[in-house]
């Protein structure tokens, strides 16, 4: 076990979580996760996305702010930073994302079960390992942080890749018409504009971008789990949905690189 922060569950929870983001980034390359275009029939009960989304990322905030208001640090300014960058984030991913998804009329059971249980499981670790830490654990959050260019070059990449982000996830659901969506039509087009000029899968890159500008800020193991953990997930799927688009449309723009632009 790692010996980490002295506090022996916390420790604990840490090493299982960093082993099970080693076992993931390894499971990955053979498994699709079974939502969106590689939902799978096979792989049993799914639910809609909408309410699958909802539930995974749900803890995220839950057990995040429970924690957080157990931490006899919970008052101080930079806690208070990083709570505001934590709903703002969770906003978006565990609300806003899930209820403006445009799915399908009559093919709304497609995000797998084993999905949101995986996913719950994940986002009640790195809330618990994130909270606890800002608040109880962390010895380096005094206001002299807000000054530390570890923490003000984390912000920086953080909020950058966040609104590069919200903008791919802007037209990745704008791809998909209104009228298309009640007619039950599942229609998948070339994505264009913004980051999907170099990348296909922009909002991957960003998410990866985000979790480090975060772990640079919170100088934690907490956001190398975090990083890891998407990196492990994202990094396969990435190639799987690059692979995906150059089989079904022959007219799919052959400079545009999988992940990271002219490199991957
Ligand atoms: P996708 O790009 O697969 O899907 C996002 C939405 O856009 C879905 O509603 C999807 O529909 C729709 N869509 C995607 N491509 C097209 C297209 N070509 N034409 C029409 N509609 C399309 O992204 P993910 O769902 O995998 O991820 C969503 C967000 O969550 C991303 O920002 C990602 O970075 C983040 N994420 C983070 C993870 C982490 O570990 N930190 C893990 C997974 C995601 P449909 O569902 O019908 O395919």
């Amino acid at each position: 076990m790692l010996t980490y922060t002295g506090d022996t569950t916390y420790d604990l929870v840490l090493s299982i979580a960093l082993a099970f983001a080693l076992f993931v980034a390894v499971a990955a390359w053979f498994v699709p996760s079974p939502y969106g275009r590689f939902a799978s029939p096979r792989l049993g009960v799914a639910l809609d996305p909408r309410l699958g989304w909802f539930l995974m990322e749900l803890p995220a905030t839950l057990v995040f702010l429970y924690f957080f208001l157990r931490g006899p640090h919970r008052g101080e300014l930079v806690p208070l930073v990083f709570l505001g960058m934590w709903l703002l984030h969770y906003g978006n991913r565990g609300f806003y994302f899930p209820l403006s998804m445009r799915v399908p009329r009559g093919q709304r059971s497609t995000f797998g079960l084993l999905v949101v249980g995986t996913g719950v499981l994940v986002t009640a670790i790195h809330g618990y390992l994130h909270a606890d830490f800002i608040t109880r654990l962390g010895p380096h959050y005094g206001p002299e942080w807000l000054k530390d260019p570890r923490f003000l070059a984390g912000f920086v990449v953080y909020y950058i890749s966040f609104i590069l982000t919200l903008h791919s996830d802007s037209i990745l659901r704008n791809l998909r018409s209104r009228e298309e969506v009640a007619s039950g039509e599942r229609v998948y087009r070339i994505p264009r504009g913004g980051l999907f000029r170099w990348v296909t899968n922009p909002s991957y890159l960003t998410e990866l971008t985000g979790w480090a500008g975060f772990a640079l800020c919170t100088w934690s193991l907490a956001g190398v789990f975090i990083f890891a953990i998407s990196a492990a997930n994202l990094v396969p799927r990435a190639f799987a949905t690059h692979a995906w688009y150059k089989q079904k449309f022959p007219d799919y723009p052959p400079e545009r690189r999988a992940l990271v632009p002219f490199i991957l």
